[in-house]
Formats: structure tokens, C-alpha cells, sequence
């Protein structure tokens, strides 16, 4: 079997209905200069962020949308950019990762395969980089992780009840006692899958927290990926993140303050 590799793949995108908004304004007798080539979610944070002052018409700076987000920015107005929202399906990730993930509450809903649910007898590990860079580290996790799993079947042999339940949901909850007790063996490296929607504001505390450490390469991937996806969908909220690279060619969120 191939080895997993984190992978993000943006499943759902806000969805701008300008032509109500228009009708709203024309309604209210307001004009409103719009950016060419503004995205959706670009454009449902500029028109929240116009409706608290009914920046329209002759209210309206001569700013573009990207100069006009900036600036929300920049004043810390970012509970505006709370209007957009993306999902996520992440893929290809430990157990280990998504622990610090799901710590974050604000602003962000995950849904996660369950190991009470899903059988994982043939569950499949996500090896670091780091331990695949040394012959002998790799030896070591390999043996580890196919015991951990061949302890997971010997378990599953053990307790998984013969099924003499008479009911659907007394065979769900046997179902589940085993589980429960043989994913007590399986490590952090266990390969999960995560669904993730979060917010502009919340991203960008994401990105800005966990993009950047250096030292934890599993993070910076799936934050990199992120920032690259959001960034061709909202570039103006993301002005200040860009992704880079360090020596060994992996990717780290790197964030230019506002000048
Ligand atoms: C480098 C690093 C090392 C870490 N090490 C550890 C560790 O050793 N042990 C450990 O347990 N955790 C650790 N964490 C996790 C960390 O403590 C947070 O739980 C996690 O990063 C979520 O951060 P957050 O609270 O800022 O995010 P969110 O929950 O997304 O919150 C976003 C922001 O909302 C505000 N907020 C949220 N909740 C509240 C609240 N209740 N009251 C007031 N303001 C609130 C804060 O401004 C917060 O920054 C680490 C995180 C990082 C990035």
C-alpha cells in the first residue's frame, strides 16, 4: 500500500448573491463601485464591511476591494471576515495531527472518521518525513506500526463478539465495545480523515499559529496546502501569508506583518 501523504482538497466555497445585494442598495437608493475581478468571498466581506457605514455612493473612499479589505485588517476589524467560510476534506493525516487541530474552537466545525464506527484492521499509518530520511529510524517505526496493527486483529479475534444480538443496536454497541478497546493500541500515526470548515478570521489564526512552526513538518504541509487554496479563492483576505519553503524544500506559512 502506498504511503499516505496529507492532502486538503476545498469541498465547499461561499457563494455571493449579488444581484439581491443590488437590489437592496438600488432599494435604498445607494450606489456601490465594485472591483473588477473582486471573488465571491472577497466581495461578501467588502459589502458586510460596508453595511456598518453605509460606505456607499458618495461615502465610498476610491479604494479597490483588496485595499479595502487590507485595511479592515489592518484596523483589526476581522470579526467582518468572519462572513466566509470554506470546508475542507484533509486527508492523509496521523491521529497525531489532528489531535492539535480539533484543540482550535473558534470559528471552525471538524467532523472526523470515528475509530468506534469504522474498522481498523487495515488501518494505514502516516510516517514522518524525518523518519523516512533515516534507514534505521524507518526500520524501527515500520516494525512498530505493523505490530501495533497485527495486536489491533488479535484483539479485534478476541472480543468481537459471535453475533448472537438480536437487535440492530445491540450489534452496533458490540460493534463498538471492541473497537473501543483494540484502537487502544493503534499510535498516533494512524491515518485519519477530517472534514474542516472554518472562516476567513479563523484561517487566518490557524495559518498564523501553526503554518509557521518549523519544527513540525506534518502541520506546515497541511497549512501550506490550505493557504494555497484559499489564497486562489480570496487572495485579498490573505495579503500577509504567503507560503515559502525551508532548506530541505518543505513548505512553512510565512506572515508579512501590515506595514
Ligand atoms: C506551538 C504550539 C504549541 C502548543 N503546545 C501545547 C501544549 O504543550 N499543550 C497543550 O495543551 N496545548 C498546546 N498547544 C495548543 C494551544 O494551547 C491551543 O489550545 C490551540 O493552539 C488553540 O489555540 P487558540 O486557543 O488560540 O485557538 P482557538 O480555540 O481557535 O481560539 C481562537 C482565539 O479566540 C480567542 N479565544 C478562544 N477561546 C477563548 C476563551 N475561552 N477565552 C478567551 N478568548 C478565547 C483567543 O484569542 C484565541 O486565540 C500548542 C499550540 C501551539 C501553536
Amino acid at each position: 500500500m502506498s504511503r499516505p501523504m496529507p492532502a486538503v482538497y476545498l469541498v465547499a466555497r461561499p457563494q455571493f448573491d449579488a444581484e439581491r445585494f443590488l437590489a437592496f442598495l438600488q432599494h435604498e437608493n445607494e450606489r456601490w463601485q465594485r472591483s473588477e475581478g473582486a471573488t465571491p468571498s472577497e466581495e461578501i466581506v467588502e459589502a458586510a464591511g460596508r453595511i456598518c457605514y453605509m460606505s456607499f455612493g458618495d461615502r465610498q473612499a476610491p479604494r479597490s476591494n483588496a485595499e479595502y479589505i487590507a485595511h479592515l485588517i489592518t484596523m483589526g476589524h476581522e470579526s467582518v471576515l468572519e462572513h466566509v467560510s470554506w470546508s475542507f476534506l484533509v486527508t492523509g493525516v496521523s491521529r497525531a495531527f489532528t489531535h492539535q487541530l480539533v484543540r482550535h474552537r473558534v470559528g471552525v466545525a471538524f467532523s472526523q472518521l470515528s475509530q468506534q464506527y469504522h474498522d481498523e484492521s487495515d488501518a494505514t499509518f502516516v510516517m514522518p518525513s524525518q523518519v523516512a530520511r533515516s534507514a534505521a529510524a524507518e526500520a524501527a517505526w515500520q516494525q512498530a506500526v505493523t505490530a501495533a496493527r497485527v495486536a489491533y486483529r488479535e484483539l479485534r479475534d478476541a472480543l468481537a463478539p459471535p453475533s448472537t444480538a438480536t437487535t440492530e443496536d445491540a450489534r452496533r454497541e458490540a460493534r463498538r465495545a471492541w473497537r473501543s478497546a483494540a484502537r487502544s493500541i493503534l499510535p498516533n500515526a494512524t491515518e485519519t480523515k477530517l472534514f474542516m470548515t472554518a472562516n476567513a478570521r479563523a484561517l487566518r489564526h490557524l495559518l498564523a499559529v501553526r503554518g509557521t512552526v518549523v519544527g513540525d513538518e506534518e502541520m506546515r504541509q497541511v497549512m501550506a496546502q490550505i493557504l494555497r487554496l484559499v489564497r486562489d479563492e480570496a487572495a485579498a483576505l490573505f495579503p500577509d501569508f504567503q507560503v515559502g519553503a525551508l532548506p530541505d524544500g518543505s513548505p512553512i506559512v510565512v506572515r508579512t506583518p501590515p506595514s
